[in-house]
């Protein structure tokens, strides 16, 4: 390297000088405002564990919402990453690559799904299934042009596009940025019954979060998935699972379906898809499904771009061999049966599935907000969900000990 590439590098990976203040100085300066985020400045992970500028160590309960099921800088997943990295990382979908049919093999055996089309972020690939819904409705099940309906729950979160958020739960998120996507119905969440009553015959999907996570990590009852399988599949609509934050092991099975032996017509993976380290996501369903997009009719200049499928492919493998749903189930199992040991007046519910775990305070006991800022100080990084809702999702590859050094600490702050 030239005495000026390698000063570049170090310009900008280099050992910042900056305090958190300076950061927080920046981003409040020259960031949109559209997070906010805990006041901590991080500037090194490994495994469950992240650094602050200050030098200052934190357990990561967050795990950039799931996107880090293996941990910060896991060594395969980044070896594999800079070995790829140096030999190619993309070419657009205009060309082939040596990675894309690789991995679009194996991610759809990993999933039993007959075919995979790729994007980069969950919202993305949300758009994908929606658009993937409607062109079947029209064209495999005939509904009339342009009255395809999609029904979705009360609760939801698919991530932040105006169409979107034109059907989400939260006003807030739809507030100022009309006009909204027309063709979505909204119904109860946990509620099989509603949807039997809401399917049209201009009903082309249903699209439903296994737990929610954003929502409050809400389970629904037992057998609910099974349920509104049948009824979609009873009325010829497409079952579509949205799994960006449950799939990949993070509620103690790969997919959060399969607690219910549930094999959606449509899946949806992202965040722990792309290893911690890219950002990839992905539609995976049947031939008679995704076989209705021709050339022109989506894409993405990075969708299936090879460090991307690299990366994934390395993330599939892990999961697998290292059997990290299993982990995170027995592992969560611990956790949450511990957590419900804490006495005090101040928890009203503690649910959730593997480590997907949310802890639901009483209002009287305030906000969750005031909570995680308390376990920030106790070296504990989580986040509040809706207001009154924390949600606790640690790597899956989080030791046994470090929850236990947690459970400590969390037992002080919500008692
Ligand atoms: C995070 C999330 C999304 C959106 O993913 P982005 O990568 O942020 O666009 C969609 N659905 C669910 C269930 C999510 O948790």
């Amino acid at each position: 390297m030239t005495q000026a590439a390698s000063s570049a590098v170090e310009g900008v990976v280099g050992s910042s000088r900056l305090t958190s203040e300076q950061h927080d100085q920046l981003v409040s300066q020259y960031s949109a405002n559209n997070y906010a985020p805990l006041p901590v400045v991080i500037r090194q992970g490994k495994g469950a564990w992240v650094e602050d500028v200050e030098g200052q160590r934190y357990l990561d309960m967050l795990s950039a919402y799931s996107a880090l099921n293996f941990g910060h800088s896991h060594p395969e997943i980044l070896e594999v990453f800079l070995e790829q990295a140096k030999r190619l990382t993309l070419t657009s979908r205009a060309f082939q690559n040596d990675q894309f049919g690789p991995f679009c093999q194996e991610i759809t055996a990993f999933c039993a799904q007959d075919m995979v089309l790729p994007m980069n972020t969950g919202a993305e690939a949300v758009e994908t299934a929606i658009k993937a819904a409607r062109k079947w409705g029209y064209q495999v099940k005939g509904v009339e042009a342009d009255k395809a309906e999609i029904i979705v729950v009360d609760g939801n979160f698919h991530g932040r596009t105006v169409t979107i958020v034109s059907f989400s739960r939260d006003e807030q998120f739809k507030d100022g940025f009309g006009p909204l996507t027309p063709g979505f119905k909204m119904i109860p969440y946990g509620d099989a019954e509603a949807l039997a009553a809401a399917i049209t015959p201009n009903t082309v999907g249903f699209l439903v979060e296994p737990i929610q996570g954003e929502g409050g990590v809400v389970v629904p009852p037992d057998g609910y998935l099974k349920a509104c399988l049948d009824i979609c599949h009873e009325n010829n609509v497409l079952f579509i699972a949205d799994e960006i934050q449950t799939g990949l092991g993070r509620t103690g099975k790969v997919f959060a379906c399969d607690h219910e032996n549930v094999k959606p017509d449509v899946l949806i993976l992202g965040k722990a898809l792309g290893g911690g380290v890219m950002p990839v996501s992905a539609v995976l369903s049947s031939k008679e499904v995704l076989g209705v997009f021709n050339p022109g009719d989506h894409g993405s200049t990075f969708g299936g771009n090879p460090l991307a499928c690299a990366v994934a492919r390395s993330a599939l493998h892990i999961l697998r061999r290292d059997k990290l749903a299993e982990r995170a189930h027995e592992v969560g199992q611990t956790f949450m049966g511990r957590l419900r040991t804490i006495g005090g007046n101040k928890i009203k519910d503690i649910r959730g599935k593997g480590l997907l775990i949310g802890v639901e305070f009483h209002k009287s006991a305030g906000v969750a907000k005031t909570y995680c800022k308390q376990l920030m100080n106790e070296g504990i990084l989580c986040k509040d969900t809706v207001e009154q809702v924390m949600r606790f999702a640690p790597p899956l590859v989080v030791e046994q000990k470090d929850l236990d050094w947690a459970f400590e600490r969390i037992e002080k702050v919500l008692l």
